[in-house]
């Protein structure tokens, strides 16, 4: 679904991807981990063209990106593909980032209403049973500051399946909550991966990318410093980073 090759990405003086390769396969999950820093989101963003990145190919589905511009000045250039891409990869963030002024059901309304033009009311009932399946079917028409964190991201979760994506992304969709909450999205997340949904995960918590994880790649300083499947990597490091990386998350 997501090939990346040779990914270069700088912000002024500061090279943040230095020639990253990545892919995940229709229904993989891919973890990406590494310390604070590394370029794990950064990474994240330029796949779904959230970010530009100045050199290197990003493919979806095999069609690769058009870009307009090169090196500093490289945009993705064909606006309906830029849409279509960043449709189909849908992105769940660290802080849920749902909109507060909406319900539940309007938040995983609003996109494939507004941008993808699809029936209300089918929309609608899509949006009821995707709640319902991250088990808040009984939140629909409340707004997010009365939930839980747990159950915002679950609620973000649900909005990222309504556009009905390839692809979902999540960065560090755990880190901002309280353990007990933290594993209510753990377990949808699991369930997400058992359905075979495509995923690329950033996560610190080695756990949940040893459980769903198809291949699990470690960032370092923006290049990849060891990959392999969770068994491996995690079982037996390669690299003394890598080691050293585990000894302190565990
Ligand atoms: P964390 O685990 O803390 O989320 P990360 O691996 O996701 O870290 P990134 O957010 O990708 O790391 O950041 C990689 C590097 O790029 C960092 O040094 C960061 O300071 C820098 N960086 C990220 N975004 C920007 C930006 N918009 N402008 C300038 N520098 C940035
Ligand atoms: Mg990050």
């Amino acid at each position: 679904v997501i090939e990346i090759r040779d990914l270069h990405k700088t912000y002024g003086a500061l090279e943040v991807l230095k020639g990253v390769d990545m892919v995940a396969r229709k229904g993989e999950v891919v973890s990406l981990i590494g310390s604070s820093g590394s370029g794990k989101s950064t990474l994240l963003r330029c796949a779904n063209l959230l970010e530009d990145s100045h050199q290197g190919d990003i493919r979806f589905e095999g069609e690769p990106v058009k870009w307009s511009g090169t090196g500093m000045n490289r945009r993705p250039g064909d606006h309906k593909q830029l849409i279509r891409i960043r449709t189909n990869l849908s992105m769940v963030f660290q802080q849920f980032n749902l909109w507060a002024h909406m319900t539940i059901l309007e938040n995983v309304m609003e996109a494939p209403v507004t941008v993808l033009k699809r029936d209300k009311a089918q929309v609608e009932a899509l949006g009821r049973e995707l709640l319902a399946k991250v088990g808040i079917g009984d939140k629909c028409d409340v707004y997010p500051a009365q939930l839980s964190g747990g159950q915002q991201q679950r609620a973000a979760i649900a909005r990222a399946l309504a556009m009905e994506p390839k692809a979902l992304l999540f960065d560090e969709p755990t880190s901002a909550l309280d353990p007990e909450l933290e594993q209510e999205v753990v377990k949808v997340i699991k369930q997400l991966a058992q359905e075979g949904r495509t995923m690329l995960l950033v996560t610190h918590d080695m756990r949940l990318a040893a459980d769903v994880s198809d291949h699990v790649v470690f960032l370092h300083k923006g290049k990849i410093e060891e990959e392999g499947p969770p068994e491996t990597l995690f079982r037996s490091p390669k690299t003394d980073r890598l080691m050293q990386f585990l000894s302190h998350s565990i």
